[in-house]
């Protein structure tokens, strides 16, 4: 008999919690799932990725059309943008996706979706709306929400984070983008694309911080050539709202130096997140977290066993790939009982900004962190023909490979990286070493070709060595150079 209400509880409707309610469900476990918000999908579909990749292929449409000369077109002289119907094009995207995530729906796969504020009462039952509801298992993915920095009269200015600015509907004349991470490039070039003046503010030493100094100087070029200022080691120091603009004091991020003010009509803070953790009772469930999040182990098992943390939650790798994956190793590991692990070093991300940087492994960053010998081989976008032919020659991958010619991790950055980032992906899950990569005869002319004659480098200078060239000339009397 049933001790429990559910099999499996789920605690957040977003990409970690809906894939885990819809395997359960599937997997014949009676699931209920709990949700604040009203609505199923989370911050990607309403507030992040769905939203921020439609504005940002607005935006890279009217930067093409501004190009058309470039390209042996007329001229075009054009308007100013209505932001307001951009805006609109948003929300109908996320209005179509959004029905693929309805309660509904996931009803008829088996998953009860319940709204209101869930609180644990202990580690077995969860409280919704005055009701005690117990389950087997619980997976925690409530997600995160925008971090705000500690900034003089912060809460006195009006700001947009991921969760408004989508609900603008004037384009500023001048912005300040707080944060140069991705979030905070990939907005600064979009809004700069359709026609704002654009700063960036960031603390650390480059935008990026996660990305190697060279890619990231890549960027900040191509954001520069766009209109877009780039302070960084710039600390945000106080912000005051004057006749209507935004007064930004900036300093230096470390020790004493000149402050400067910045002005704008406008004010993104993109500096960071932080776990969704208000309101859950956590205590009561015994369950540890941390101003990072709830840590897990790698089955993403929290401190109490039968209770998991999936997603941006959990604070490991804050991506809408990685929240569903997780949610089907939890699922695995609380449904199942199949003990499936966590492993990120085979998956790979991108930061969606013109161009796209998209890894999968060690960069030269995190290989010198933990003092893995590595050499590079890299292959620049405009030796591309296809980059070349669609105008779009910045950029580059970079191999890290070991002594032996293992590849550790692949960085793209440059026209469609995130498409193109896949091939490696796929090799290094699927443990395909750089002979395969070089000697599968890739399309032409795609882009994919950079990938292949980054792995046939690496065998290049063997393969035409002074060596191989006396051993065949000595076999088959070859005569050498003619010119
Ligand atoms: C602007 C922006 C752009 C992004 N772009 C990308 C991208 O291009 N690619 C990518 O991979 N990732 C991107 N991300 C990150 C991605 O959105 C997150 O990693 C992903 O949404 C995390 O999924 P999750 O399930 O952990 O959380 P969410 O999808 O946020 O789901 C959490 C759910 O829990 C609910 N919830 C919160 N608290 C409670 C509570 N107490 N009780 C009940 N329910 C609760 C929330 O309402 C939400 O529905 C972006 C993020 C932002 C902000």
């Amino acid at each position: 008999m049933a001790r429990y209400d559910y099999d499996l509880g789920i605690i957040g409707g977003g990409a970690a919690g809906l894939t885990a309610a819809a395997g359960a469900a599937q997997f014949g476990a009676k699931t209920i799932l709990m949700e604040n918000s009203g609505r199923l999908g989370g911050d990607c579909l309403h507030f992040g990725c769905v939203p921020s990749k439609t504005l940002i292929h607005t935006a890279s449409v009217w930067a093409l059309a501004r190009r058309s000369k470039e390209f042996g077109l007329p001229g075009l002289a054009l308007p100013p943008v209505d932001l307001g119907s951009v805006m609109d094009r948003v929300a109908e995207v996320i209005e179509t996706i959004q029905h693929h995530d309805s309660p509904e729906r996931f009803c008829s796969l088996g998953a009860l979706v319940c709204f209101g504020d869930p609180a644990f009462e202990d580690d077995h039952v969860v409280n919704l709306g005055g009701k005690s509801i117990s389950a087997r298992s619980w997976i925690i993915a409530t997600g995160s929400s925008p971090a705000l920095p500690t900034i003089d009269g912060l809460n006195d200015v009006p700001y947009w984070t991921n969760e408004t600015v989508f609900s603008a509907r004037t384009l500023p004349g001048r912005l300040i983008v707080l944060g140069g991470g991705p979030i905070g490039c990939e907005m600064a070039q979009a809004f700069a694309r359709l026609g704002s003046k654009v700063t960036i503010i960031e603390f650390l030493d480059q935008i990026l911080s996660a990305e190697d100094a060279d890619m990231a100087e890549i960027l900040k070029n191509k954001l520069m050539s766009e209109g877009v200022l780039i302070h960084t080691n710039t600390k945000a120091i106080r912000v005051e709202n004057r006749n209507k603009a935004i007064l930004l004091t900036t300093g230096p991020a470390r020790g004493e130096g000149t402050e400067q003010v910045l002005e704008a009509d406008a004010l993104l803070v993109a500096a960071g997140r932080k776990p969704n953790v208000d309101g859950l009772s956590l205590e009561a469930a015994g369950i540890h977290y941390t101003a990072k999040g709830i840590p897990t182990n790698d089955r993403l098992k929290t401190n109490i066993s039968h209770i998991y943390a999936c997603g941006d939650i959990n604070g490991v790798m804050p991506f809408t790939h990685v929240a569903g994956y997780e949610g089907g190793i939890a699922l695995s590991n609380a449904v199942l009982r199949l003990p499936r692990r966590a492993d990120y070093t085979r998956v790979g991300w991108c930061t969606y900004t013109s161009p796209e940087i998209a890894s999968i492994g060690l960069n030269e960053k995190r290989a010198q962190k933990e003092g893995t010998r590595y050499s590079v081989i890299e292959e620049l976008f405009s030796q591309n023909d296809r980059a070349l032919a669609e105008g779009e020659p910045e950029g580059k991958i970079k191999l890290l490979l070991d002594n032996g010619g293992k590849l550790l991790g692949a960085q793209i950055i440059g026209v469609h990286a995130g498409e193109l980032i896949h091939e490696w992906i796929l090799a290094t899950n699927g443990k395909v070493g750089l002979t395969t990569m070089a000697g599968t005869v890739h399309l032409y002319p795609t882009l994919s070709e950079i990938s292949k004659r980054a792995a046939g480098k690496y065998f290049a200078s063997k393969l035409f060595s002074d060596k191989t060239r006396s051993i065949l000339r000595l076999l088959f009397n070859l005569k050498g150079r003619a010119c």
